[in-house]
């Protein structure tokens, strides 16, 4: 597996100053970190370089949320700066079909899933836009393929051009374009035979084909699982055939999808969808947000300092500090720490944001420990006088029956309730005393 950024900036997030903003130093050692994260999701190492360079101007001086830690704050801005960079001024999933009959022509290395591809954007088109379309295979050294998408057009419901032997994909071309324009078809595919390597019949083939039909898009599938070999061969074909838009195929794979973040870099080129399986249901448009998460390993972090930002009320927070290093925690605090706890997604909500807490919630998913609790927690104190929240010394038996039956609970869990709250206050006065509060409550949110 994968050391996500988390845990490799784990390492250097004691060393990062506690410090309102990040300072040069801190960005520097946080970059080193990243750029090897980056490399290890497949990222071309110029790309990586540039893309780090970029990210430190724009990360030195940053302020840091008073509820995250400075290694979280980088990595939220490495995230985002991720997301730019992905992120074209196109919406992704959306082609460029108007004027019908329009021409896609796809192009692509064999054994990238050009030919799956088609049918999976066809089946799209039909589906979800209502279209006619039509699908050609240009493939006339390999008849299994011809053979392939007729299959896939029965499959999808979608028409496929009669083959006919002997003839060139030049000429197949012009008469899927005939057909389109009789047939009142509003977008049709021309799926060019792939290669092995790049080479110079395929190019001159594909420049035939282009020239006689003028593609409204042309799609470039390649393969997301292949790195900067993905990259050479977009630039490539966009040298020599011009390409407006790029499908990765194979993101559900193990790969980290870093060839996404190469190819917009150096190509400028438009993900526009994704592959995410051999069936013909399997394709996304091309998320930014979720690529750059999973380039990182860790979409999570970044919603986690998201939802602190959303959620911190900074005053309240600094007021229930100053409570609490004076070791006063009663049954109220409580209750804003259960919520706050709700708010950021419950336990299980804070256990999967957390670096290193997955075996965490293993541990406690059999524990009966769920955000049920939380709900009940906070019934039972909703259940309780004022008088009884801010002293819970006065709790004995006849009150803790009627609480309990207040909130429709037994009193065996507000014993536990009142044993936590036990604990945590003695846990506060202690920190307390050490300044360690501090700490501990940035850690919580
Ligand atoms: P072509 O030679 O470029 O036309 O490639 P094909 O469309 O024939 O695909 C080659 C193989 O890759 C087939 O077995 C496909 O089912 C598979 N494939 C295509 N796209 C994906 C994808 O997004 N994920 C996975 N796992 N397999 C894919």
């Amino acid at each position: 597996m994968f050391e996500s950024l988390s845990d490799r900036l784990g390492g250097v997030f004691d060393r990062l100053t506690k410090q309102g903003a990040l300072t040069e130093d801190d960005v520097r050692t946080a970059m080193r970190e990243v750029r090897v994260a980056l490399l290890e999701a497949d990222v071309s190492l110029p790309v990586a370089r540039s893309f780090t360079k970029a990210v430190t101007g724009k990360a030195t001086g940053a302020a840091v949320t008073k509820s995250v830690t400075p290694g979280q704050q980088v990595v939220k801005i490495v995230h985002d700066e991720l997301v730019k960079t992905l992120e074209g001024d196109e919406e992704p999933g959306r082609l460029k079909i108007d004027n019908p009959p329009a021409p896609i022509l796809m192009v692509g290395l064999q054994g990238g899933g050009k030919t799956t591809t088609t049918g999976k954007i066809a089946r799209r088109l039909k589906e979800r836009d209502g279209k006619k379309v039509l699908m050609a295979s240009l493939d006339v050294n390999r008849p299994a393929a011809m053979e392939q998408l007729a299959i896939l057009g029965e499959q999808i419901g979608v028409d496929t051009l009669p083959i006919v032997p002997g003839q060139r994909p030049v000429d197949i071309a012009k008469r899927a374009k005939q057909q389109a324009a009789l047939g009142g078809y509003d977008v049709y595919f021309l799926d060019t035979a792939g290669r092995l390597q790049i080479d110079q019949v395929l190019m001159d083939e594909v420049q035939q084909v282009r020239d006689a039909v003028s593609p409204r898009e042309t799609l470039l599938v390649v393969d997301g699982l292949t790195g900067q070999v993905a990259v050479e061969v977009a630039q490539e074909f966009d040298d020599k055939v011009g390409v407006s838009g790029v499908v990765l195929t194979r993101m559900d794979g193990d790969g980290r999808g870093g060839a996404a973040l190469s190819m917009r870099a150096v190509t400028g080129k438009p993900i526009r969808f994704v592959g995410l399986g051999e069936k013909l249901d399997a394709l996304e448009e091309f998320d930014a947000r979720r690529i750059a998460g999973r380039i990182l390993g860790m979409g999570d972090i970044v919603s986690l300092v998201e939802k602190a930002q959303e959620v911190a009320d900074v005053e309240a927070q600094e007021r229930m500090m100053k409570r609490f290093q004076k070791g006063l925690f009663n049954m109220n605090d409580l209750k804003g720490q259960l919520q706050q706890m709700q708010k950021m997604g419950g336990m299980e909500g804070m256990m999967s944001m957390m670096p290193g807490m997955g075996k965490m919630k293993k541990a406690m998913e059999g524990s009966g420990i769920d955000d049920s609790i939380l709900r009940r927690q906070i019934a039972l104190i909703d259940s309780m006088t004022k008088k009884e929240r801010a002293n819970p010394a006065l709790l004995q038996a006849s009150r803790k029956k009627r609480i309990a039956k207040g909130a429709g609970l037994e009193v065996s869990e507000l014993n536990q309730l009142l044993k936590m709250h036990r604990q945590m206050a003695d846990m506060m006065k202690k920190l307390g005393k050490g300044g360690m509060l501090k700490r501990a409550m940035s850690m919580m949110g």
